[in-house]
């Protein structure tokens, strides 16, 4: 899939897999690839052109890269073949996807799933990198409880319950149907604006 979408997408697409699991891997050019990929949110890595400052700086992620690969969670390799060993993948299929992959890279165009050409990177400079991974879980419900205008919950006919607030990720199905994580804050945001909301009423008694 293109993975530069909402993050509920690739956790359906993870679940899907054999085992619910998935592999991500890397070459030896990540850091510039990352600077890049330009992405938003919690998981920027460089200052944006735009003055927003990265959440931690990529050392941060290197240093944590080095002791997951001591630990074993990550493994190297000095080459495609050895990494899909590593890796536990059928090392053709993933040889010839990388081809595919670096093929389309160079072209500047993802004619298999659509990822912008600014994102596309070859996965041909060693040492590899990789990681299993195990998918499926999201970082808050995608459901929750039922509320009104004044952030009560409410019964299953629709009417509230006097002195019951709910707020944060698990009111009001507020992800029900994607995680818009390309609009950055808007999950924080939301929890403690509709937080403060629920306690001004909760201290007036509506
Ligand atoms: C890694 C990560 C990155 C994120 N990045 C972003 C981002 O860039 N932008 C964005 O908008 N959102 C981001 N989010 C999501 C955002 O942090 C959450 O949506 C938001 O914090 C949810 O607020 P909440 O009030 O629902 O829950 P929480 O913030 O989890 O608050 C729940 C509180 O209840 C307390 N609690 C639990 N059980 C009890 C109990 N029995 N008694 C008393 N207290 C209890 C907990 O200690 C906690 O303080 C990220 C989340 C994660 C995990």
């Amino acid at each position: 899939m293109n993975e530069y979408q909402p993050y509920d997408y690739v956790l359906h697409q993870a679940a899907m897999q054999p085992s619910h699991t998935y592999a991500t891997v890397w070459d030896s050019t990540f850091e510039s690839d990352i600077e890049r990929f330009a992405t938003h949110g919690c998981s920027r890595l460089f200052p944006h052109e735009n003055g927003t400052q990265s959440v931690f700086p990529i050392e941060t992620i290197i240093g944590m890269n080095a002791g997951l690969e001591a630990e074993g969670y990550i493994v190297r390799a000095d080459s495609i073949e050895e990494l899909a060993e590593k890796l536990n993948l059928p090392v053709e299929t993933f040889v010839k996807t990388v081809e595919r992959y670096n093929e389309l890279a160079v072209k500047g165009e993802d004619e298999v799933f659509g990822k912008e050409a600014y994102r596309l990177s070859t996965m041909d400079a060693p040492p590899y990198f990789g990681t299993r991974q195990c998918g499926g879980y999201f970082i808050c419900t995608m459901d929750g409880i039922q509320i009104d205008d004044n952030m009560h919950a409410v019964r299953a006919d629709g009417t509230a319950i006097e002195g019951l607030y709910v707020v944060g990720d698990c009111s009001g199905n507020y992800f029900a149907n994607s995680y818009p994580n390309l609009m950055g804050g808007a999950a924080a945001g939301r929890s403690t604006t509709f937080g403060r909301v629920a306690g001004k009423n909760a201290a007036k008694g509506i």
